[in-house]
């Protein structure tokens, strides 16, 4: 078998091959889940290959993947500009910030544009 047998879609476990001709026309095969009491599996296909690509293909379950990777980039741009600001505004920054001195080299107001500019990224990133 050259394609690998995704895990269960509802309960996450192994499935394995089944030759399921018992159900009627021979040859039939399908997919089920190895997990006794998860009874999911694919209707009876001619062939190992037909049955072992429908239990592979989900389309719905790869673009949730896709739109959740995309959200956890967009979360992790967000937590990038919050650590930031907070980062800033600490106590370690306080007297200078409130002196107007250099805080790692730049002023604050340069500070501030710069995570302004990463707000702005961020926000175009979620489509606001
Ligand atoms: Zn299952």
């Amino acid at each position: 078998m050259s394609e690998e047998l995704k895990e269960c879609p509802f309960c996450r476990e192994k499935a394995s091959i089944q030759d399921c001709s018992y159900l009627g026309s021979a040859p039939a095969w399908c997919v089920m889940c190895d997990n006794p009491k998860c009874f999911a599996y694919t209707e009876a296909l001619k062939t190992k290959k037909e049955a072992v690509e429908r239990w592979n293909n989900r389309p719905a379950e790869e673009a949730l993947q896709k739109r959740i990777a995309g959200l956890e980039a967009e979360r992790d741009h967000f937590r990038e500009v919050a650590k930031k600001l907070v980062w800033l505004y600490s106590d370690e920054h306080q007297e200078r910030l409130d002196n107007g001195l250099r805080i790692d080299g730049f002023y604050s107001h340069e500070w501030l544009g710069m995570i302004l500019n990463m707000a702005r990224e961020a926000l175009e990133g979620s489509g606001e």
